[in-house]
């Protein structure tokens, strides 16, 4: 699991007069493509590989950038290939090697610079949040942190409060009602405390609680404000009789039912902006425009869409045909996907993107954008409005 300490560890690196070597590879989604992943590092190697001999950096700065590349081809020979895209960042004079397996493919790109380049890493991993998952009965709770499709326990907490307890010694004891209710109250507190300390700590976003359903309410009134406002699903079980594979059943049925309802939101909120004029556009055609004048805040993309389009290289015009860019006058790239065009660009561009699975109005208009600016012409609408 990807940790928020490993991220935090990475952007926080800084290579102190060292350049620091920042690779993306996306992994192919057939193994037997796999086997040329270690000739398309190379190959993007080969973009920097003249500095190691360039006079102008330092002794130091070059023995460095040997050693990336050394270590970098090392991992590529190593086949421990996932999906998604592999983010490798290196920096060999200071003994730093990172490697990321993102879940989601991005471009092929490689960078050198005083930090490490992180936002292409980021930028997948803001699609997925951190939840934590608190199984609680009267007696105990077990905690877990669910990210992507990983599941890791974190903690175990047990009260005092009898499993099995002997009834007739109860009853002798007076008020033996009231003196389990405040264990029970106790061992709430206990995880209340123990949550809101995970969430002040350990990055987790979003919380999910299950436990018998007669107990997941009063439970959650031990929960401090701004951690109730956090709970985002709950589910029932008897924690006594179920096995993790239950619980990790219905924790990811309620995460899923939370993403997707969170996801209709947004989808909801961007067409009512865009309908009633606001700062945001709808559809293929607006949204490339948008992603041209670097307009977008944030994207939201049919997942699994792709779409056919053209591409200026020299200054990121997107559009869905043409033969030169209206820009520029340059010619046009074909791109077999300009969604994903456009959504590199967006995140180059510092927006954020999510890609939609819940069924949505994106299934019509495939991808929808908040604006930073309203759109300024188009270059063929004005020439069009000049000519007639
Ligand atoms: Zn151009």
């Amino acid at each position: 699991m990807i940790t928020a300490q490993e991220i935090d560890r990475v952007i926080r690196f800084d290579g102190d007069g060292l350049p620091v070597v920042s690779v993306y590879l996306s992994v192919p989604v057939d193994p037997a493509d796999r086997a040329a992943l270690p000739t398309r590092l190379s190959g993007l190697l080969h973009q920097f590989r003249p500095r190691v001999a360039d006079e102008r950096l330092g002794r130091e700065q070059r023995m460095s950038l040997r050693g990336d590349i050394e270590r970098l081809e090392a991992a590529a020979s190593e086949e421990m290939w996932t999906r998604g895209t592999i983010a490798l960042f290196s920096c060999s004079g200071r003994g730093m090697f990172e490697r990321f397996d993102l879940p989601r493919r991005t471009r092929d790109r490689v960078m050198v610079d005083a930090t490490p380049w992180v936002r292409p890493m980021l930028a997948v991993l803001d699609e997925y949040h951190r939840y934590c998952v608190a199984v609680v009965d009267r007696a105990a709770a077990w905690i877990w942190e669910v990210y992507q499709d990983e599941i890791r326990a974190v903690d175990r907490l047990r009260d005092e409060f009898p499993r099995k307890p002997d009834f007739a010694a109860w009853f002798a004891e007076y008020g033996v009602r009231n003196r389990t209710e405040e264990l029970s109250k106790r061992h709430f507190r206990l995880v209340a405390t123990r949550l809101a300390d995970l969430f002040r700590t350990g990055g987790c976003e979003l919380l999910i609680v299950g436990g018998h359903r007669h107990e997941i309410t009063p439970f959650l009134g031990f929960l401090p404000d701004a951690l109730r406002a956090r709970v985002v699903g709950t589910f029932a079980l008897d924690p006594g009789t179920s096995t993790p594979d239950d619980i990790r059943k219905l924790a990811d049925h309620a995460i899923e039912q939370y993403e997707r309802a969170e996801e209709r939101r947004e989808v909801s909120r961007l067409l009512e902006t865009a309908s009633g004029g606001g700062l945001a556009a709808v559809g293929l055609r607006d949204c490339l425009w948008a992603g041209t004048v670097t307009a977008v805040r944030h994207l939201a993309v049919e997942d699994g869409a792709t779409a056919p389009g053209v591409v200026c290289e020299r200054d990121g015009w997107l559009a869905r045909s043409g033969d030169a860019c209206p820009l520029c006058g340059a010619p046009a790239r074909r791109s077999s996907d300009v969604l994903g065009d456009l959504v590199e660009q967006v995140v180059d561009d510092g927006g954020t993107v999510r890609h939609v699975r819940a069924e949505t109005g994106l299934r019509r208009h495939v991808a929808a954008a908040a604006l930073r600016f309203p759109l300024p012409e188009r270059p063929e609408d004005a020439a069009a409005g000049t000519g007639g």
